[in-house]
């Protein structure tokens, strides 16, 4: 089982309310197993999502992305911010890092067990402001995580 503690970090979610930046975002009635990007988990069977585009804070300029998260439409809650999700982690995952300018500093692929240590690492270089979590087969961004 992972340990989930890092100390002095934060980890960021996406809201439900920022698909409606997004006028093509899409309404699904039930899209079990996408990673939700609000509580940090797999959707279940039932619970109805968004899907729409994202663009997360840490990249800037030409380091600005722009790809597809899921969220809740009606979120429950629950993510930890000062814990790593396993439900999420579960899998090799990029860990792509970012300065202050919002360029990237780095990317590497991440196994389950070693992303306690690997954000640790990160976080000792001080020219790390921000590290994106994605998936590695589709490069989607999955949270973000800062020092706390
Ligand atoms: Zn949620």
């Amino acid at each position: 089982m992972l340990t989930t503690i890092v100390k002095g970090m934060r980890i960021h979610t996406v809201s439900p309310s920022d698909s409606f930046s997004d006028a093509g975002r899409e309404y699904r009635a039930s899209e079990p197993g996408v990673p939700l990007r609000c509580c940090l988990r797999k959707s279940l069977e039932g619970e109805p999502v968004w899907l729409f585009r994202y663009s997360p804070s840490s990249g800037k300029g030409p380091y600005s992305e722009i790809g597809p998260v899921f969220t809740h439409v009606d979120c429950p809650g629950g993510a930890s911010l000062d814990r790593l999700p396993v439900e999420l982690l579960n899998n090799p995952r990029i860990l792509r890092s970012y300065n202050a300018a919002g360029q990237i500093h780095d990317g590497e692929v991440v196994e389950p067990g070693s992303f306690d240590r690997t954000i640790v690492d990160l976080f000792n270089n001080p020219s790390i402001e921000s590290i994106q979590v994605r998936s590695v087969s589709h490069g989607c961004f999955f949270f973000a995580i800062t020092r706390a």
